[in-house]
């Protein structure tokens, strides 16, 4: 159902102030987790003023460590729409199980399926079930056809606003956390009529090299990247070394603008 033998042209994937695909780039913008509503609703007012289009932030957390910040649950959905209401962008949240869909969609406009559930088909099948655009994030071990099969698990059930998400994979490099191949976009775009959105926070793991890879994705072609975004990254409860603060945030988002007009 993906391919583009199926459907020749690119899907435009829309989500509230979200437009990716088909000649829409998408800035996705937020903190890796929700932490607070002030934390939330300025970081999502700074990343609209600099041109992000949705805003992003975890409620749900897939945490390699029980003993790591697991996130505020509902409590943080709560404030993801507050920050919503506050700036009218799109919000982006993890759901990591099948029995959470419901409630994380009442207030979500897409669901990011995590890397670590690209392969959790019955999650998959659930998000299928419900009217919110779904962002699939490549597992770090899962070739480019599993994730194309994965997005199928979604289509399948009625769902056509898929976007997918190369995040980086697990290669014997261990300079970056994981190893961002850019050329995902191309061939995806080869492949499938479904957007791609590319995560240069989780495929190199470090700030300092995330606004040369928003810039590369944006001129490759990407329809989207999702960027992780902190007021103070040395003080956030997950993923700060690999978030933008709010300045760099700005000078990135002028650097794209720069080589691609669509945003
Ligand atoms: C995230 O977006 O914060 C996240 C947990 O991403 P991934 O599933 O790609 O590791
Ligand atoms: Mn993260």
């Amino acid at each position: 159902v993906a391919s583009l033998e199926v459907k020749p042209e690119p899907t435009l994937v829309k989500a509230g102030s979200l437009e990716v695909g088909n000649g829409k780039c998408g800035v996705i913008a937020g903190p890796c987790s929700v932490e607070s509503e002030d934390q939330i609703v300025a970081t999502a007012k700074a990343v609209k003023a600099a041109g992000a289009t949705a805003l992003r932030g975890g409620a749900f957390k897939p945490r390699t460590s029980p003993y790591s910040f697991q996130g505020l649950k509902e409590e943080g959905l709560k404030m993801l729409a507050t920050a919503r209401e506050e700036t009218g962008l799109a919000v982006v949240t993890e759901v990591v199980a099948s029995e959470d869909v419901e409630l994380v969609a009442k207030y979500a406009d897409v669901l990011q399926i995590g890397a670590r559930n690209m392969q959790n088909y019955r999650l998959l099948e659930e998000v299928g079930r419900v009217d919110r655009a779904v962002l699939l994030k490549r597992g770090p071990s899962a070739t480019i056809d599993e994730l194309l099969l994965a997005a199928e698990y979604i289509l399948n059930e009625g769902n056509t606003r898929v976007m997918l998400c190369e995040r980086g994979i697990r290669t014997f490099e261990s300079h970056t956390r994981f190893t961002l191949p850019l050329a995902t976009v191309s061939y995806l775009h080869q492949k499938t009529h479904l957007p791609v959105v590319i995560d240069p926070s989780h495929g190199t793991g470090h700030a300092a090299l995330v606004p040369d890879m928003c810039v590369a994705a944006v001129a490759i072609g990407a329809d989207g990247i999702i960027v992780e975004v902190h007021p103070e990254p040395d003080q956030a409860m997950s993923d700060g070394y690999q978030s933008l603060d709010l300045p760099t945030f700005d000078a990135t988002m002028r650097r794209c603008r720069a080589v691609a007009n669509a945003i």
